[in-house]
């Protein structure tokens, strides 16, 4: 089977000729892809029969299959799909107000990085997820999307995995998010957990997506004990690459923050946070934890999280509290993948 989402452009042109079909149906095809939002070969009605017939047989549209989905009463959906290797990954679509719809898609299955508060890295590392498989999952909102007439806006890798430990996978990623789906660079977040080459190689890839880095601590001693990659790359280290990339980029950063009660939400840690980042261009996030099974911290309250982000404010550092979305349904990075492991472990015995 061929996932005609694997293919670019050029690829999907190099296809149907090997096809014997005439150099305008790559374009028809890419724009019920792409544009139109097929759902299936049969809705393709401006196709010849025949061609929509072969493409039934020989072709699909993504490599996975949606195994669960859930629906918050907020309106996000979480969805768990499968790739063909039985690998199942965490996607999020998530509806605001304002009318972004932002798709938050996963890299790898599981991850290596062993971050102790995070369902994904309680699971460890399964395998890197490939180009099509990355951007199969935005490309499969977008299509729904579209066919409701709505158009997906923002795609944020914050889901499973690490980007950057699968950095050409995440980068090329990116690149047909803009150039296949029309999402804009800017309107395209990527996250890492902090590993410093993927930082300074990302610098220069003249890319203008917002690059998010997850700090959680800013002392070393801290840091490395919730984040095991702190280990090998240190924050002044990590500090040093963001630096650069600010000034190679001319863009801001935002840092993520896991407020867990009593341990990072005190103004004390506000300070030492503001004196680490101070002179960087910079948003901090600060989200409340998601409590998960591995791990004993509690979220912090919401008058500790309004205090730390004043206290930020008031050093000068654009702060805020980020939403949490979909808290009812599991929507925590590698939560609802978790969930359902248990329930097959039940079920099987
Ligand atoms: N691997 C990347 C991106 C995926 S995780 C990274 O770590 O940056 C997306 C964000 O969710 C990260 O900032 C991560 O630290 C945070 N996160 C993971 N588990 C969490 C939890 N239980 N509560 C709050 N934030 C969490
Ligand atoms: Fe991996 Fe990110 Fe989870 Fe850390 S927080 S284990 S890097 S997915």
């Amino acid at each position: 089977m061929i996932d005609l989402l694997a293919l670019d452009e050029p690829g999907l042109v190099a296809l149907l000729a090997r096809w014997n079909q005439p150099a305008f149906r790559a374009r028809q095809l890419r724009a019920w892809l792409y544009e139109r939002g097929a759902a299936s070969f049969e809705d393709m009605t401006d196709l010849p029969g025949p061609l929509r017939t072969r493409l039934a047989a020989e072709a699909r549209i993504g490599a996975f299959v949606v195994t669960a989905e859930q629906q918050s009463r907020d309106g996000t959906v979480k969805r768990l799909v499968k790739m063909d290797d039985g690998q199942q990954v965490e996607t999020v679509l998530m509806p605001y107000a304002d009318g972004r719809r932002t798709a938050c898609i996963s890299s790898q299955a599981g991850c290596a990085m062993g971050c102790v508060f995070c369902a994904t890295g309680q699971m460890g590392f399964a395998r890197h997820l490939t180009e099509a498989e990355i951007f199969g999952q935005a490309a499969r909102f977008a299509s729904e999307l579209k066919r409701r007439g709505e158009r997906l806006s923002n795609v944020v890798l914050m889901g499973m995995g690490e980007p950057f430990h699968n950095y050409d996978a995440a980068v090329a990623t990116i690149r047909r998010l803009s150039r296949d789906l029309g999402i804009g660079a800017r309107h395209i977040t990527v996250s890492t957990v902090g590993i410093v080459p993927g930082i300074r190689r990302f610098a220069r890839e003249g890319l203008q997506t917002t690059l998010a880095i997850s700090l959680h601590a800013a002392t070393d001693e801290e840091r490395s004990a919730m984040l095991p990659v702190n280990r090998r790359w240190p924050l002044a280290e990590l500090i040093d690459a963001i630096r650069e990339y600010t000034e190679i980029s001319g863009r801001r950063v935002s840092f993520e923050w896991a407020l867990v009660a009593g341990r990072t939400d005190s103004a004390d840690q506000a300070e030492r946070l503001a004196n680490l980042v101070a002179g960087i261009p910079c948003h901090v996030n600060a989200i409340p934890l998601n409590p998960t099974r591995g791990f004993d911290g509690a979220p912090t309250l919401s008058a500790d999280a309004a205090g730390f982000v004043d206290t930020l404010t008031r050093r000068g550092i654009p702060a805020t509290v980020r939403v949490r979305r979909g808290i009812d349904i599991d929507a925590g990075c590698g939560q609802l993948h978790a969930e359902v492991q248990r329930k097959e472990r039940r079920a099987h015995g």
